[in-house]
């Protein structure tokens, strides 16, 4: 087996460790930046790998559509397709088709749904999913699971967290059975994958408790915390991680989806989290809010159209050594597209600085110090996701 995930420092439930992957080493706890189209937005590779990307994530249900997993295969996967030799994930296709899809139909078998590109009927299987991230040749796979929008009848949650069980199961022995080469039709770029699970039932601790239980029992590399930050208030997500990482065995990586601020990343870390992937820092440096050690600010403000400071002066990115918040201001306001790539170059790397803090602040024994240092500088309010 090419992967293994190894715990070397404890500090309260934190854990600071590393994953070995076939495409290599990804130290923990870690941030993810989303690259959504087989691209981080605004970013090259390279940049991506100066900044200290160690490990960053694709998405299955857009590159299924287009380009196409099968072309993305034939180029010999998406790691040699878009020039990224390090790890990726790839997430099963799931969340997109439930929040972007026309006209999804929800069965035993699959999700039968529109293109939103161009309307075509298409259907995502959990078999199809596990053949779409073999295709793609990512070094950590998801399972489909179904994520029902919150808030949501306790009965409705229930019946789609049983749903995401039986998938999950259909997804492994797919996936287990790649083990003995690739079945007809399909081409395992990346044949040592690794494959988690996905634990839901909104913020219902019983459902949880039950979900995380079924999953586990299934077997998986690692283990995915989903279906949070849809709206939930803050306390109601981090009870549910803190109940939710309990159940989950602790030799196995916890990662959890789509999640979040600064503050969140802390919260999550403090309750036993080790990897983190979220659209925010990209998709807000793009609408010009930049994150500083001082907390959030909006580039756009008239306040920098003369500040010749670095958008964090405490910061030692590309962008923060050689820009003021004068400059990068007007590029915003004169929509030139440098102004998205260095303001995405200097999110991307606070995030990463952040995380390299906290991995080692839990090897000093001192995360609770960094813990509220981040609480001081951010407050959910204060970000517009
Ligand atoms: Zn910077």
């Amino acid at each position: 087996m090419a992967f293994s995930f190894t715990i070397t420092h404890r500090d309260g439930a934190a854990r600071r460790g590393w994953m070995r992957t076939p495409h290599g080493i990804v130290e923990t706890p870690v941030f993810m930046p989303v690259g959504t189209q087989g691209t981080v937005k605004a970013m090259m590779p390279r940049d991506l790998e100066e900044i200290g990307a160690a490990i960053i994530l694709g998405n299955t249900y857009h590159l299924h559509l287009r380009p196409g997993d099968a072309l993305i295969a034939r180029r010999g996967g998406l790691h040699r397709f878009m020039g990224w030799t390090r790890p990726l994930l790839t997430d099963s296709g799931g969340y997109q088709v439930f929040s972007l899809a026309a006209r999804r139909k929800v069965e035993e078998e699959g999700v039968s749904f529109r293109s939103h590109l161009d309307g075509s009927a298409c259907t995502l299987t959990p078999e199809g999913a596990v053949d779409i991230q073999m295709q793609l040749g990512s070094d950590i796979a998801m399972v489909l699971d179904e994520c029902p929008a919150l808030p949501a009848a306790h009965d409705v949650i229930a019946a789609s967290m049983a749903l995401t069980a039986r998938w999950a199961a259909r997804c492994r022995a797919r996936f287990l059975a790649y083990r003995d080469g690739a079945p007809a039709g399909t081409i395992a770029t990346t044949p040592d994958q690794a494959q988690f699970g996905i634990v839901q039932g909104g913020t219902s601790p019983a459902l949880r408790e039950e979900s995380a239980e079924r999953t586990v029992a299934i077997g998986f590399e690692g283990y995915a915390i989903g279906g949070l930050s849809v709206g939930e208030s803050a306390d109601a997500m981090y009870d549910t991680v803190g109940a939710t990482t309990l159940r989950l065995p602790d030799d196995r990586p916890r990662y959890l989806m789509g999640v979040g601020t600064p503050v969140d990343l802390v919260e999550a870390v403090a309750r036993g989290v080790d990897m983190f992937d979220c659209v925010l820092p990209t998709r807000n440096a793009r609408n010009g809010q930049l994150m500083t050690r001082e907390g959030p600010l909006n580039i756009k403000n008239a306040r920098f159209a003369e500040d010749d400071e670095p958008a964090d002066p405490a910061c030692s990115c590309y962008a923060c050594r050689h820009f003021s918040r004068a400059y990068l201001r007007h590029l915003f306001l004169a929509g030139e597209m440098l102004g998205s790539a260095l303001n995405t170059l200097h999110n991307l790397y606070f995030y990463l600085d952040t995380m390299k803090g906290i991995r080692d602040a839990i090897a000093f024994g001192t995360f609770e110090k960094f813990r509220q240092s981040v609480h001081r500088s951010f407050s959910r309010r204060s970000l517009t996701p």
